[in-house]
């Protein structure tokens, strides 16, 4: 492949730390891109000569920022859930909607009814968009399947998104997601353990847990990760949304990557977190979506924790594709300046994935980022809803 000079970049956030300041930013920049990596970052006038004979993208001005890495989303699923979001707005209550059909139940039939086909078909759609507003990495789960063909089934359509739309995916397994109808949650967990996990393992990179009342408990999550990491799963969680449960001190006890959500997380679990490296997952999509309050992002922060933010795009709770719209709330509704949002929409987003490459612009990181029609990451949260994306550059290509 030909190397690619980005020149005359206004504005550069790096997010290296060996740059001073909080985003790394660098201005006049220039970053050098070759095979699907980035081989050169920094001020325009101390290019190495060697990399000056290259193909040139002069950004004129604008600001470039690492690709957005969407570590908590729920992309492949079966049909939607507007008639439900109508008549929540309409007043009605969540067990009037699940009496009538409603909630996750009708996702799972709506996705084990449909054709893999029409999975794929409208999963590449949403990853396609997601890649055009610069996604550049997309964490999935699965969990709408809930038997282990329908698992395995989610998970292999996963990983086609990566390949037909050209967004980077990393897949969870989530067959613990809430029990199956008609199954206790003893005898879910025994089939998520004796069924599921040796099926769906080989396709997934991590396992995840819904912890919470409805869902299941911290001992049942406990007994999936012991399974989970014997395939070389790596934990993560849905912890202490509803109700406060104590999945966010066993996130910390197993290691987990991250716990997402934390509305009802306390001073103790973020400590217990920010100790063991556990990133915090918030998903102000979701909060938005159900008009409900924010988890308290602001106090994780300044705990030491790692702070990611994430769509979790899902057809029930956060129909939600966009990290800009995601940046934007985040700082209006939690509190995070827009520098500490940007730093979680990439650089978070890529720790609460284990990816050192990713989120980071610098030399032997994924040529992963995004040209802003702006001067400044900072316009992302002042200008909410307008698509700032100029272009998109994935694995060191344009994105057409
Ligand atoms: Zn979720």
């Amino acid at each position: 492949m030909t190397p690619l000079l980005i020149r005359n970049i206004g504005l550069l956030v790096t997010n290296a730390p060996d740059v001073p300041g909080q985003l790394g930013m660098v201005e006049d920049a220039a970053v050098s891109i070759r095979d699907a990596q980035i081989v050169w970052a920094g001020p325009e006038d101390e290019i190495p000569v060697a990399l000056r004979r290259s193909a040139e993208l002069d950004v004129e001005r604008r600001a470039v920022i690492p690709g957005f890495v969407d570590s908590h989303t729920h992309l492949v699923f079966g049909g939607d859930r507007a008639e439900e979001f109508s008549a929540r707005l309409g007043g009605a209550s969540y067990e009037e909607i699940l009496r009538s059909g409603g909630g996750i139940h009708s996702t799972v039939a709506a996705t084990r009814e449909a054709s893999v086909d029409d999975l794929l078909a409208q999963s590449v759609s949403r990853g396609h968009r997601m890649l055009r507003s610069g996604t550049t990495t997309v964490e999935i789960k699965s969990g709408y399947g809930l038997t282990a063909a329908d698992e395995v089934r989610i998970l292999e359509v996963a990983g086609r998104v990566g390949e037909d739309s050209g967004i980077g995916v990393m897949r969870t397994f989530l067959g613990a997601h809430v029990p199956d109808r008609g199954l206790t949650e003893e005898d879910h967990v025994d089939l998520v353990i004796d069924e599921m996990l040796p099926a769906a393992a080989p396709h997934a990179e991590f396992c995840d847990v819904f912890v919470d009342r409805g869902a299941f408990s911290v001992d049942s999550a406990r007994r999936v990760f012991e399974a989970a990491t014997g395939y070389g799963l790596v934990p993560r969680l849905h912890a202490e949304q509803l109700t406060h449960t104590g999945a966010a001190a066993l996130s910390a006890e197993v290691n987990a990557a991250s716990a997402d959500h934390l509305d009802r997380v306390t001073v103790e679990d973020a400590v217990a977190m920010a100790e063991a490296g556990v990133v915090a997952g918030m998903l102000p999509g979701a909060g938005f979506s159900m008009r409900a309050d924010q988890a308290p992002a602001r106090m994780l922060w300044d705990a030491g924790v790692i702070v990611a933010l994430a769509t979790d795009c899902n057809p029930g709770t956060s129909y939600v594709e966009s990290m800009q719209f995601v940046i934007a709330v985040a700082c209006l509704e939690m509190g995070l300046t827009p520098d500490e949002a940007v730093w979680s929409a990439t650089r978070g987003g890529a720790k609460s994935l284990r990816r050192d490459d990713l989120g980071i612009i610098r030399a032997g990181a994924a040529a992963d980022l995004v040209i802003l029609d702006a001067p400044s990451h900072r316009h992302i949260p002042y200008r909410p809803g307008s698509d700032l994306v100029w272009k998109v550059v994935k694995s060191g290509q344009v994105v057409e």
